[in-house]
Order: C-alpha cells, then sequence, then structure tokens
C-alpha cells in the first residue's frame, strides 16, 4: 500500500526533521513546499489525475527553525499545554493544566528527550495507557500535530527505519554499520 509508505522529510539545510506519510510527502511537492531528492526506487505512484515518481526523501524549500520555536516559550509545561490546547493529544478530553499532564511521546527508556517536541498534553488515563510504549506500539495516535511536534516526534524512530531505507542514510548521518573484525 503506497499509503502507508514512509518519507523521509529533510530542512532546507538537509536536516532531518522526520518521517512523514506518502500522502503528506505527494501534497508538500505538489504545492511546491518541497522537492524531492530521492526516488523510491523506479516506483510510479499514479492517480486518475496524475503520475508521479514516488519519493522516498524530500526537502522543505523554505527553513524552518525548530528550535527557535521551541525558545519562545516561557515555561515549558505551560507552553506545551498551551500548544496543545489544552486537549490530551491522544484521547482529545479537554482539562486543566491540573488535569492534564506531559507525556513522553517518544519514552524516555526509548532514547526520547526532554525537548517541546518529544512532549504533549494527555490525560492521566492516556499517559497510564500508553506507559512505556510509542504511539505506534500502543495504538495510540497523536490526534494533533502542531508543526514542531510534527517533525520533530519521529527522530528517534529515524534509526530504526534507515535500516530498511538505505537511501536515506547520507541525510542521517549515521555512522557506516559497525564491522566487527574479530
Ligand atoms: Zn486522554
Amino acid at each position: 500500500m503506497w499509503a502507508m509508505r514512509r518519507v523521509l522529510l529533510l530542512n532546507a539545510s538537509y536536516e532531518a526533521l522526520g518521517i512523514i506519510s506518502m500522502p503528506r510527502a505527494v501534497r508538500l511537492v505538489w504545492k511546491k513546499s518541497a522537492e524531492v531528492v530521492e526516488l523510491d526506487g523506479s516506483a510510479i505512484l499514479r492517480s486518475p489525475t496524475f503520475s508521479l515518481p514516488a519519493p522516498s526523501v524530500v526537502r522543505l524549500k523554505d527553513y524552518i527553525d525548530v528550535r527557535a520555536r521551541q525558545r519562545r516559550s516561557a515555561s515549558k509545561r505551560q507552553a506545551v499545554l498551551m500548544r496543545d490546547k489544552f486537549r490530551c493529544q491522544y484521547c482529545g478530553v479537554k482539562g486543566t493544566s491540573f488535569e492534564l499532564t506531559l507525556d513522553h511521546i517518544i519514552p524516555r527508556s526509548r532514547g526520547g528527550t526532554t525537548e517541546p517536541e518529544n512532549l504533549c498534553a494527555s490525560c492521566f488515563t492516556c499517559n497510564q495507557r500508553k506507559g512505556d510504549r510509542t504511539p505506534d506500539e500502543a495504538r495510540m495516535p497523536l490526534i494533533s500535530h502542531p508543526s514542531a511536534l510534527y517533525y520533530g516526534l519521529e527522530k528517534a524512530a529515524l534509526r530504526g527505519a534507515a535500516e530498511t531505507r538505505p537511501e536515506w542514510r547520507k541525510y542521517l548521518f549515521l555512522p557506516e554499520l559497525e564491522i566487527n573484525v574479530a
């Protein structure tokens, strides 16, 4: 299923921002917000109105300063809650700052950071239910994707994904595969 295929999104600076869905990548290219820098083999996406070589890596034409967006916040907790409109990002329930907690989207035990891009508002029930799992593992997708959050959240997953997508590796600055020379 092409809709399920993932695409690596690069900043204008070629810095990897995250993994996005094929439909989203196609929309970015269609709007001329991004350009294709690597193709997904020789696959062609076809719809009744267009055909397009399937992208594997796309690059934004305008630079997004993810860090500057994060710096603007005075209090991280308050800023994250405000960004998420005081709404649990898993079930959508609204709450006050006493009724909501911050969830690490990628759990800390799995390499997730405490940066705002890896935090979201969560009710206590969802926070408990998700536990030590990623949203994918818990089958608890985020309901909205503020851009800094969206672009950052899957960084921790890039490494794993790159193992099956060799054409991504050069953009992730990954060390060469370790070869044990005994
Ligand atoms: Zn919830």
